[in-house]
């Protein structure tokens, strides 16, 4: 709407219709025609397009028609008057908004309040002078001009606040899907930091916690008891290596749940790490429980386990302590239980057994026997012994096993049954083996060119570390470079289990050992149950029967127990038998009947010094059961470390 030659803006997007886009249209209603035509004229002529009415009725219809910008209302009309036509027009919401100006000749103050009441906009008394009608009337157009531009900016200004408020809506919405994203990626690392990726199972970081909130609730009250069971796999090594890694994974899948199956809702079952599991008992009052619980999970590893088409039968070992209240930190649970594992391991595996004070004693002197043993190694504590080896058939001297001896600063001789083991577990036996190795080899290449070992046989002791190490082949390479000794006179004794335990690469170290002249011997055969077919496929010259089974060897009634069996079994294999532990004239003598090749035992020497080995050589023996020079011979040599 365009107030002519007045500068008055028209909102162009009125809600209403107007007759005109740019022209107010106003509609004057009087019965007077003179009022009529004189206000049209001069409004006409200011550029305003002008309807009439003539009466209250008429002017009702025109605006039903078409709502004009402005109504000029006269009030004194006959029928409807003034007052009424404004009446319903502010009650119709179609037309309430037009201004509405009363013209009258009703001049009285309360006539004009009337007019005001009724929702009049302005009010003209008549007679009417022109200039102040066109005056009014354009204010009434600004005022309704800019009223509309009001309406359409806070049209416009709840139209962006709605966009803002929508697209804040929608900015929180994402906001919001983040933050859940987030707490979710968040409760996955969470999960991830406390839990074991293969087997789902809470990790060490998880037990440690359940285990400090156990240990704080049993200082707090005296009744809530709880134990610690640590478990873990005897041998499992062999499934890794005999089936493949992912067999493996499978096992301890398989493992972890059975596990969770035997235990209750309470309990906290965790995979430490490696084949070793711990279970948290919450809630018990003595170990009565806690062994009930061990047995329960030790018969569940009597039935197989199915993995893809392999059957797996697996042993467990499992440590027990009960917690109480001088427990300073959990660790110190976990460090007891671990020592009670390593004390049914030792005792023969797949058992448990129960943590006393004792065994952390033991363990602290375990530690410092590695600290000795290391300190010895710089300091050149050990010996080589050397303990004959009879050539059963003649009776004569067919070479020495090599056995290392420790003299312990403090304690005197250590038996390798002690160290050994700790060597092996510590590394240090790769170290200590090459010694052995270099030592036992100089001796023989010494006897040798005094004329004494030229047929003799050296046999010396490879653990397991050491058949598996990187450079073992160079080692033995460069060794016999130097001391120019016959490969075939080195006899190298791995045992049965270690060879067991480490399939496919000791089989291949073995050929390659092969390759070089030199002999092996499985040590202990008959302790690893090794099956038929892994045993074919080793190349090996000969099997050491462990002393075991020769001394079960009962002569009196006949019984050889599996002895023959063995000696058979080398023999059909095209090896030889060397049986260990031969005590008594009678053993040598069933074993000469029974065709094995050689003996070794205290019957007919213990472990020498070299001193005494190279007398022993030199005075050139010769072995008969029964005969008095087998006697002598174990007379004269006593073993420091069989009277340990
Ligand atoms: P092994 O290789 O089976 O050695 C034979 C063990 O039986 C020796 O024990 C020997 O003293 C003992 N022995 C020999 N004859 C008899 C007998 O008639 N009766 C009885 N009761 N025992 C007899 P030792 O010297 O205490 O060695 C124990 C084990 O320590 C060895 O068993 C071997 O496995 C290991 N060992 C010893 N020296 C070394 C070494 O230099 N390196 C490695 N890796 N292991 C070694
Ligand atoms: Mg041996
Ligand atoms: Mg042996």
């Amino acid at each position: 709407m365009t107030v002519p030659n007045h500068n008055i803006d028209t909102p162009s997007d009125r809600s209403d219709a107007t007759p005109s886009e740019t022209q107010p249209d106003i509609l004057i209603v009087d019965d007077t025609p003179e009022n009529l035509r004189l206000l049209t004229r001069m409004l006409t002529k200011r550029g305003y397009k002008v309807r009439q009415a003539k009466s209250g009725i008429m002017a009702l219809q025109a605006v039903a028609a078409l709502p004009p910008d402005l109504i000029l209302l006269d009030i004194m009309m006959p029928g409807m008057d003034g007052y009424e036509v404004c009446q319903h027009l502010k009650a119709n919401p179609q037309s309430a908004e037009i201004p509405v100006i009363f013209l009258s000749s009703l001049n009285g103050v309360l006539d004009k309040v009337k007019a005001f009441q009724m929702g009049g906009a302005d009010y003209i008394s008549k007679p009417f002078q022109l200039e102040e009608v066109i005056s009014r009337v354009q204010n009434q157009l600004v005022l309704v001009s800019a009223q509309r531009q009001i309406r359409q900016l806070n049209a416009e200004l709840e139209a962006r606040v709605r966009r803002r408020t929508a697209q804040l809506e929608r900015a929180n919405q994402h906001l919001q899907r983040e933050i859940e994203e987030h707490q979710r990626t968040q409760e996955v690392l969470i999960h991830m930091a406390f839990h074991d990726a293969l087997t789902k199972l809470p990790n060490r970081a998880l037990f440690l916690e359940k285990l400090y909130g156990a240990l704080a609730r049993l200082q707090a009250d005296a009744s809530e008891g709880f134990a610690v069971l640590l478990l873990d796999c005897d041998r499992f090594k062999v499934v890794n290596n005999s089936l493949g890694y992912s067999v493996g994974d499978e096992l301890l899948k398989a493992i972890g749940q059975r596990l969770g199956s035997a235990l209750g809702e309470r309990d906290t079952l965790a995979r430490l790490g490696g084949d070793e599991f711990a279970i948290l008992l919450d809630g018990i009052g003595n170990l009565d429980r806690a062994v009930g619980v061990a047995e329960d999970l030790l018969s569940e590893f009597s039935k197989p386990f199915h993995l893809r088409q392999h059957e797996v039968y697996i042993n467990a070992s499992v440590g027990i302590v009960l917690g109480a209240a001088d427990y300073e930190q959990p660790e110190d649970l976990l460090r007891d239980a671990d020592t009670a594992l390593y004390r049914a391991k030792a005792l023969g595996k797949g058992q448990y057994h129960i943590f006393d004070p004792e065994l952390h004693q033991f363990a602290i002197q375990r530690l410092q026997l590695e600290t000795d043993l290391r300190r010895s190694l710089n300091d050149r504590g050990f010996m080589v012994y050397y303990q004959p080896i009879v050539a059963l058939s003649t009776g004569k001297l067919a070479g020495f096993e090599a056995l290392v001896r420790w003299q312990h600063p403090t304690r005197g001789l250590v038996s390798p049954a002690e160290f050994i083991p700790v060597a092996e577990e510590t590394g240090l036996i790769r170290a200590l083996g090459i010694w052995v190795l270099e030592e036992a080899c100089d001796r023989l290449r010494t006897w040798q060119q005094q004329g004494v070992g030229s047929d003799l046989t050296m046999s010396i002791n490879l653990a397991v570390q050491q058949l598996l190490q990187r450079n073992l082949l160079d080692q033995i390479d460069r060794l016999l470079a130097d001391t120019q000794l016959d490969p075939r006179c080195l006899k190298l004794e791995i045992t049965e289990s270690a060879l067991m335990e480490n399939g496919e690469a000791a089989i291949a170290i073995l050929h390659q050992l092969r390759s070089r002249g030199i002999q092996l011997s499985i040590d202990d055969f008959g302790t690893g149950y090794s099956s038929l077919s892994y045993l074919h496929r080793l190349p090996v010259n000969t099997l050491k029967i462990d002393r075991s089974f020769v001394k079960r060897m009962d002569g009196k009634s006949g019984n050889m127990g599996l002895v023959p069996a063995i000696i058979n079994m080398a023999h059909t294999m095209g090896i030889s038998a060397i049986a260990e532990g031969v005590e008594t004239p009678q053993q040598f003598a069933q074993l000469q009947n029974l065709h094995c090749d050689f003996g070794q035992g205290y019957l007919f020497g213990v472990p020498l010094n070299c001193q005494l080995a190279t007398e022993l050589l030199q005075s050139q023996p010769r072995w008969r059961p029964q005969s008095p020079a087998s006697r002598s011979h174990t007379k004269i040599y006593s073993d420091p470390i069989s009277a340990i």
